[in-house]
């Protein structure tokens, strides 16, 4: 059986940016469906059990470019008195249409706040090296859903 859309794909990977490790583990997915960033998912296509890639996924088709209409400006008194603030906090807010939009602080004045939307990857080429340990049909509700359901539990 090989990596293709509508299969369980379960691999061990390492996330290394800058140099630095950034994540690992182990992990369940969806292939076809953009559980996963789109690089990875391309790389791992049509790959075999047992299987190791390295591969480096550019931004474009890892978590985005830099995107400078994220990067807002916001009074300091619009953030509550009852803590202090610290740059790398993050923060949910919430738009128009009602859907949380994670921020973080970038940079605190005495006035203003700088805080920015953009994914704490964006911008970064990703150097993954994944193991491909099973892969499986996904079964009619994964199918369904878009997602893989064992493990944790269901949700939606
Ligand atoms: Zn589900």
């Amino acid at each position: 059986m090989t990596a293709k859309d509508g299969k369980a794909v379960k691999i061990n990977y390492k996330l290394q940016v800058d140099g630095n490790d950034v994540d690992a583990g182990e992990l369940e997915y969806l292939h076809g469906y953009n559980n996963i960033v789109a690089g990875l998912e391309e790389a791992l296509e049509g790959k075999k059990t047992n299987e190791q890639i390295s591969v480096a996924v550019a931004p474009e088709k890892g978590y985005g470019l830099v995107n400078e209409e994220g990067i807002q400006t916001v009074p300091r008194d619009s953030f509550p008195d009852d803590g202090p603030l610290n740059i790398g906090d993050q923060f949910m807010a919430e738009n128009q249409n009602g859907q949380q939009m994670p921020f973080t602080i970038t940079k605190i004045t005495d006035e203003e706040v700088t805080v920015d939307f953009n994914h704490a990857l964006a911008g970064k080429t990703l150097n993954f090296e994944v193991e491909i340990l099973a892969i499986r049909d996904a079964d009619e509700t994964e199918l369904e859903h878009g997602h893989i359901h064992s493990g944790h539990g269901h949700h939606h």
